[in-house]
């Protein structure tokens, strides 16, 4: 088998939090559904699960995840996301294909592909935002750390994006990466205040998400497995200035996992990846069950409430950010 013999086992995807009961469902508000499985299915050919429902039944139900909002991002509109959508609309097909769980999904084109976008594209957009499954415009915004497209398309792509958004009422996925000026300006120029807005995968300046939090009222920030990660200190900053004395302590977050990317690191302290080493030890991909990782992580830089001598546990971050996923998308 050469090198691939390296690649870990199928059955260390089964991550149960040891923390987390059944009473914490798993809303997984931002994940690549349709690219997650294809990642799944390129390092495990031979693996257990061939559809993508029966990678949702097998992994996902399991493990306690209720509700995914799926993102569509590319420039041109994948054609497989009638699939999936018109495969969630009744709850019999939710039950006997997503094993009760709920699909979501929002559609937009992502700050790399914005040169890709066009008239054409814009009304594949506007056609999926009727679909009953769909729960908003996204992700779209500014991403300066790959420049992939040059910033003045992304600029006008942003903004005409937000513009159609704005116009049908619905929720934003954003996507901001060190572009914290022209986002903040494009979207209090176009985006009235009590607009629901999702910042996704949040790793810019702390002080950034406080002046949309403070400016948008309807805006949470989106947290992934990232927060774990020893790189990156500005999310978990941003996470504690929610509850900082001089500000409304109110934790204005969304959990979501990005899969297939960015596997939350605790993970690999459960006991069973201790028996492997070097390379094989690495998760190739991540999924909707790894959230309470990260809700684990967010628990721990909080302090009690005022007068509250329990703290945050996995549990009741996942509560909380499950009501914010409700206030923003309705699921
Ligand atoms: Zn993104
Ligand atoms: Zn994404």
């Amino acid at each position: 088998m050469g090198k691939k013999s390296k690649t870990i086992a199928e059955s260390f995807f089964r991550v149960a939090h040891p923390s987390v009961s059944s009473t914490a469902p798993i809303v997984d508000t931002h994940t690549h559904l349709a690219s997650t499985f294809e990642a799944y299915r390129h390092k495990y050919p031979a693996g257990e699960f061939t559809t993508v429902y029966e990678f949702v039944r097998g992994l996902y139900v399991p493990a306690g995840v209720t509700e995914i909002v799926d993102v569509w991002c590319e420039g041109p509109v994948r054609p497989l996301w009638r699939e999936f959508a018109d495969s969630a609309v009744t709850e019999e097909q939710r039950r006997d294909l997503w094993g009760g769980m709920g699909y979501w999904f929002v559609m937009g084109v992502h700050p790399h592909e914005a040169k890709h976008y066009n008239d054409a594209v814009e009304a594949d957009i506007l056609e999926a935002m009727a679909h009953p499954r769909c729960v908003g415009w996204g992700e779209m915004g500014l991403d300066y750390h790959y420049d992939n497209s040059p910033r003045p398309v992304q600029q006008e792509v942003f903004a005409r994006q937000l513009r159609c958004a704005v116009r049908l009422k619905k929720p934003l996925t954003i996507h901001t990466r060190e572009a914290d000026d022209d986002t903040e300006r494009i979207l209090k120029e176009i985006v009235p205040k009590d607009h629901k807005i999702h910042i996704h995968c949040f790793t810019d300046s702390p002080a950034f998400a406080q002046r949309l939090l403070d400016w948008f009222p309807n805006l949470y920030i989106g947290i992934t497995g990232v927060i774990t990660y020893s790189s990156n200190t500005d999310t978990s900053t941003t996470v504690r200035n929610m509850f900082a004395p001089e500000t409304a302590s109110r934790l204005r977050i969304v959990l979501e996992t990005d899969a297939p990317f960015m596997v939350p690191a605790p993970i690999y302290t459960l006991p069973a990846f201790s028996t492997l080493d070097g390379k094989g030890k690495k998760l190739p991909l991540c999924h909707s069950g790894m959230v309470p990782w990260t809700a684990d992580f967010v628990a721990n830089l909080l302090p009690p409430a005022e007068g509250e001598r329990e703290g945050w546990d996995a549990a009741r971050v996942m509560t909380v950010a499950r009501e914010n996923a409700r206030a923003v998308y309705g699921v």
